[in-house]
């Protein structure tokens, strides 16, 4: 048998009723916040990710699923969707139309990381950005956007965990201060650390290595070194998401595996799942898309895990069984086209409906129709037949009724409102 690829899932029949609400939920409250849908492709240039995200990142470094072309150009599976949104921004001139763009796109994403529970190599993602505005209004209206999908998704326990990591002004002062610091434990930090030291010691901080993380912990905070106009950005993004009642902590050490952020990072975090597998993140990006080719304009985006928005919500809720309008029970071998004709109608009158051809006996067809269940069957037998009529069950109040084989679907659709 040939198998999945490591790290991949399928999407079975009996889970895609839970997966299609999500997908519903995240996209109805995103256009409820003025956002519209774009769907880039999954596949760019590598050079994209590498510019966009930073190549001294994880993702970057280890993750990317990367191959070369048949041409020879270096293409890669997208491992996040804000570098290629904001590549569409840029090549199509949207905020020429547009100043302030709000758009969103939901799909798979590809990283090579070690599975476990809840981590896949190809997992999906809804993804939000505000492109084209640089007030804190903004955030705290995004970070809301994502609060709300995960409420009206049913998530409870949620909790907003936000930083600032300042302007690249105060980023560089700050990395100063951090290097001095992690100077002294520079034999002590893991060899991904170690050789970020110099370009990128921020990563540092974002570390899963038990002794780097230790050490992060000493480490002086980016707060603690913001300019005026960063620290004044980040208390108004706290009043707004005061002003929402959405609940927030500040998370000092946080600065996400990314380096296009600017100023506000965020994390949601669900209290069953922790920290290290929190359900979305965001953060603002205020010079992407200039370094992608766009105009010089800051923007603001988040992106939530569907498959781990997916292990909140419960395999009972009778939401996500599977279910049918009608089943049509043939009984007998004339009955049988007479069904095939009437399951068409029923479906082009917009009624879901369905039989199974190779099924003869009425206890094996109710057996399927409850399995199905079908709301009410339409049994045909030759002798009813004879007659020109049908017997219509409800499946739930168990009452039968005698129909006109021609006022089936008049029967059922009336039965329906
Ligand atoms: P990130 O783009 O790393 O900030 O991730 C945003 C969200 O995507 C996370 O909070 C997760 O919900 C989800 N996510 C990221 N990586 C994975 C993965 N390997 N498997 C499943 N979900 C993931």
């Amino acid at each position: 048998m040939i198998t999945l690829i490591k790290g991949f899932h399928d999407i079975l029949p009996d889970d895609s009723p839970r997966w299609e609400f999500i997908v519903r939920t995240a996209a109805e409250t995103l256009r409820r916040f003025g956002f519209r849908e774009m769907t880039p492709p999954i596949m760019e240039r590598t050079e994209l990710f590498e510019r966009g995200i930073g190549e001294l990142t994880d993702i970057v470094e280890k993750e990317m699923y990367t191959f070369e072309d048949r041409n020879g150009e270096s293409l890669t599976l997208r491992p996040e969707a804000t570098a290629g949104m904001l590549r569409a921004v840029a090549e199509h001139s949207l905020l020429r139309k547009e100043p302030v763009l709000k758009v969103f796109t939901i799909g798979p994403m590809f990283r090579r990381e070690r599975p476990s529970k809840g981590r896949f190599r190809q997992f999906f993602q809804v993804d939000a950005e505000v492109v084209g505005d640089d007030s804190p209004f903004t955030d705290a209206e995004v970070i809301a956007a994502a609060h709300a999908i995960m409420t009206n998704i049913g998530a409870t326990g949620l909790m907003m965990e936000i930083n600032s990591v300042g302007c690249p002004e105060c980023r560089a002062r700050y990395r100063v201060v951090l290097q001095d610091f992690l100077r002294a434990y520079l034999t002590e930090l893991c060899d991904d650390c170690r050789r970020r030291y110099e370009r990128n010691p921020l990563r540092a901080l974002d570390c899963k290595v038990a002794r780097c993380e230790e050490i992060a912990r000493d480490a002086p905070l980016i707060l603690d070194h913001l300019d005026e106009s960063c620290r004044s950005h980040f208390q108004a993004v706290q009043d707004a998401l005061r002003m929402l009642g959405i609940p927030y902590r500040i998370e000092p050490r946080m600065v996400r595996g990314l380096d296009y952020y600017t100023r506000t990072a965020f994390e949601i975090v669900h209290e069953e799942l922790g920290r290290s597998k929190a359900v979305g993140g965001g953060g603002r990006y205020d010079s992407l898309l200039k370094e992608l080719g766009g105009p010089d304009v800051g923007g603001i985006g988040f992106a939530i895990g569907l498959e781990r928005l997916s292990m909140g919500l419960s395999d009972d809720d009778p939401r996500f069984t599977r279910s049918i309008d009608v089943y049509v029970a043939a009984l007998g071998d004339r009955a049988q086209p007479e069904a095939f004709r009437i399951l068409d109608l029923l479906r082009k009158a917009g009624i879901a409906a369905d039989t199974r051809y190779s099924t003869k006996s009425l206890k094996a067809h109710l057996k399927v129709a409850d399995r199905f269940r079908a709301t009410r069957v339409v049994m045909l037998g030759d002798n009813e037949l004879e007659r020109n009529e049908a017997t219509i069950r409800d499946m739930n109040t168990k009452e039968q009724f005698t129909v006109r084989i021609e006022n089936i679907v008049a029967f059922l659709q009336g039965a329906e409102s």
